[in-house]
Parts: C-alpha cells; sequence; structure tokens
C-alpha cells in the first residue's frame, strides 16, 4: 500500500523475501481476512487518540473501494469478516499491478540505518540514501516468513521509546493443573471467555501444546498475566437445565462426551446420574460456567499471528504518520504500538496506516 501510494515519486522498496506480501499469502488460512463490517478503535489495543482518527480517514468501506476499483470484491463470512474466496493471491496481484515501474529491491535485508544530510540504509546487498524513509517491516511474528525487529532497532536508534513486545493471536500454553486439557487435541467447542473487562465468544481448540483457536487468540491479546474465565456452555443455564434430568452427566451435558470425562476427573468427581450430584458436587460441576485459570504463557512468535506492543504512538504524528523525533522518518502498520483483534483488523490498520501516511 504505502509503495502503490507514493509511486509516482522517486521510490524504492527494499524487502527481505523473494516476493512481496508473504503475509497477505498466508493470512486467513490463504484467504486473508483483509478487513470487517464493524471496523471501531475498540477492536485495537492502543491509544484510541490516535487509532481513531487514522482508521476513520480510510476506513472498511474505503479500502473495500479501493479493491473494487481495481476489480478485486472480497466476500463476507457470517461473521463479518471479509475475505477472498479463491485465495489471497487476488489481493497481491492488486499491489503487484499497482507497484509495476516501482523500483523493487527484493531479498535485501535491512541491517542499519543512519541519518546525516540524508538517510542511509544498510542491506546485506549495499548502502541506498534517501531522503525519506517509511518504515513498514512489521513485528516479530513468524520469522519463518522473514518478520524481524528491525523497525524497533531502528526507532530505538533514532530515540524512540518501544512499547514492550510480546506475541499475541496466539494460543495459550498450559500450567499442570490444565494438562488434561492436552489429551483433548483435535477437539473443538463453543465457549466465552472473559478476560479483564473483555469477553470473547467463538471456538476453543485443543491442541498438543495447550489451547487455541479464535476466541484463544482473541483473548491472547488482552492477557498479559493472571486468569482467564471459561464459561464451556454459554448460553444455558445449568441449574434449569439438569433439574429433573436423570441420565449421567456426559449424556445430560452438551459437550464432547471425552472432554466432560477429563473434566469430570479433574475436579474428582465420577460420571453418574445428574439426580445423585450432592450439592457440593453439583457445585463443582458448576464450573463448567465459570473455569477460571491462569495460562502458563503462550505459543511464541513462531505461532503469534502479530506483535502486541511496538513503536511508541506517543512520539508519532497521526496526521502524516512522521516521527516527532526525527524529521522525514515515517512508521506504519504492525510495528506500531497498535495491535487488532482477528477478524481482518490488523490488515485494515496496516492499510488505514499507509493511507494516512503525508510526506
Ligand atoms: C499466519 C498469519 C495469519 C494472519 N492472518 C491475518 C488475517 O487474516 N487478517 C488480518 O487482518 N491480519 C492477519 N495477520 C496479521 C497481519 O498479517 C499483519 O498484522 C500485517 O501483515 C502487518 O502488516 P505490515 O505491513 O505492518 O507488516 P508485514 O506484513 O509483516 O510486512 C513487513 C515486511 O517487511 C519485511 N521485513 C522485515 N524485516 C525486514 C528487514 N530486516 N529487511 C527487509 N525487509 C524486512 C518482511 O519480509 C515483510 O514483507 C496474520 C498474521 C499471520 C502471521
Amino acid at each position: 500500500m504505502v509503495a502503490s501510494r507514493f509511486k509516482d515519486k522517486d521510490i524504492a522498496l527494499i524487502e527481505g523475501n523473494l516476493a512481496i506480501a508473504q503475509k497477505i499469502k498466508i493470512s486467513g488460512g490463504g484467504k486473508c481476512n483483509v478487513t470487517n463490517t464493524q471496523v471501531s478503535y475498540k477492536n485495537y489495543l492502543g491509544n484510541c487518540d490516535f487509532i481513531k482518527p487514522i482508521l476513520d480517514a480510510f476506513d472498511q468501506n474505503a479500502l473495500l473501494e479501493f479493491l473494487k476499483l481495481r476489480g478485486c470484491e472480497p466476500h463476507i463470512r457470517k461473521d463479518g469478516q471479509y475475505f477472498f474466496k479463491h485465495s489471497a493471491n487476488e489481493i497481491i496481484e492488486v499491489f503487484q499491478r499497482e507497484i509495476e515501474g516501482v523500483k523493487l529491491f527484493l531479498n535485501h535485508r535491512v541491517i542499519k540505518v543512519s541519518k546525516k544530510d540524508a538517510f542511509f540504509i544498510e542491506t546485506d546487498k549495499g548502502v541506498f540514501k534517501a531522503k525519506k524513509l517509511i518504515i513498514a517491516s512489521g513485528g516479530l511474528s513468524y520469522p519463518k516468513i522473514g518478520a524481524s525487529g528491525i523497525s524497533y532497532e531502528i526507532a530505538e536508534s533514532f530515540g524512540h521509546c518501544i512499547k514492550k513486545t510480546t506475541p499475541a493471536l496466539v494460543g495459550f500454553t498450559l500450567q499442570k493443573e490444565q494438562f488434561w486439557m492436552k489429551e483433548l487435541s483435535g477437539i473443538s467447542t463453543t465457549v466465552d471467555i472473559r478476560v479483564g473487562d473483555k469477553k470473547f465468544n467463538g471456538e476453543l481448540l485443543f491442541a498438543h501444546k495447550g489451547i487455541s483457536g479464535p476466541v484463544v487468540l482473541n483473548t491472547s491479546l488482552y492477557w498479559k498475566k493472571g486468569d482467564i474465565e471459561v464459561d464451556f456452555l454459554p448460553n444455558y443455564n445449568l441449574k434449569q437445565n439438569l433439574k429433573n434430568s436423570n441420565k449421567h452427566i456426559s449424556s445430560a451435558l452438551p459437550l464432547p462426551k471425552r472432554f466432560i470425562k477429563l473434566f469430570l476427573e479433574s475436579i474428582d468427581i465420577i460420571d453418574k446420574s445428574v439426580s445423585k450430584l450432592d450439592s457440593d458436587e453439583f457445585q463443582k460441576l458448576s464450573k463448567l460456567k465459570s473455569y477460571s485459570f491462569a495460562p502458563a504463557g503462550n505459543f511464541g512468535y513462531q505461532k503469534a499471528e502479530v506483535t502486541r506492543g511496538g513503536v511508541s504512538t506517543d512520539e508519532i504524528d497521526p496526521l502524516t504518520m512522521m516521527s516527532r523525533i526525527v524529521d522525514d522518518l515515517y512508521f506504519v502498520g504492525e510495528c506500531l504500538d497498535v495491535t487488532g483483534e482477528l477478524g481482518g483488523y490488523n490488515f485494515q490498520w496496516a492499510f488505514s496506516s499507509a493511507w494516512k501516511l503525508t510526506l
């Protein structure tokens, strides 16, 4: 997007990979969730006063219009996410056409940047000189497709503050007490999860390493440490539904049987007729509605969709995206301390912030 906006100027695009847009290519399971019917600063972690005007200046409708004008129309999923029916290549081809004529330096890894009368951009293939420099090199997640911390290194070298970076939109590893969940690897169920004052609904996927799935990924964005609370039976009144039941617990509850078996073992209750549960046991079973535990950590940058934290937005002018510390130095996209929820919000941010660039 950055290169497409300034293709009429004398610009060079430096990219470490052998091709552009590798993250777009693998995103959304290869179909790229590019934006959402509902986009608000509330879907982002970061300074809302900084985020809001940038989203407003180039919102989801502007992005859809931009793509439509170039013959590319994403489809809407039931949950409001826009995606590409055939593949993410649909949008990649748009940008390939858009930047035709731009000097493209692929397979050039930026190592260091300094500034004298101009910026000197040191790469593994030589040094570039530029009057203005736009950093759009993303965050640390998915190093196997070229992610690096170069944006933070450059920002810090020019005196910018970096808000602590951590993997986000990522699965959780578990503490010993929840290891029983690992035995459910491959099973999924719809849950509500509370994290701080946020609540998400969606699919939780039990995995070999811990728990994952859309609802967990969203939770990870707002989790730092401490407890999260899972409702394994959202919109289900346990007392009401089990009141007159003579069924065994595992048959009475609308949950995967294997999950109930292991859950019951973890709270020391045998699978018996619901009518035989005493009040203490019923109380323990009620934990299904508010199962609190602290994840051990997360699956790390190798698996995280995004990096939380980054270049502090306090030192970036939201009207131009220029550094308030160094003239002619700009930051956009994921390298900034702005992180979106799952559902197309991170691409929307990357495109909106690139649109706001004023050189
Ligand atoms: C598996 C996965 C799935 C995702 N799915 C979605 C989704 O469906 N919807 C959504 O909104 N978001 C999704 N995201 C997040 C989204 O991809 C990013 O937030 C977004 O791509 C950030 O855009 P960016 O331009 O800031 O950085 P990036 O897209 O990461 O681009 C940065 C570029 O800089 C290059 N670079 C890095 N370091 C150097 C260096 N030292 N020298 C030269 N070049 C360098 C990289 O090779 C890369 O091409 C997903 C992320 C992952 C990892």
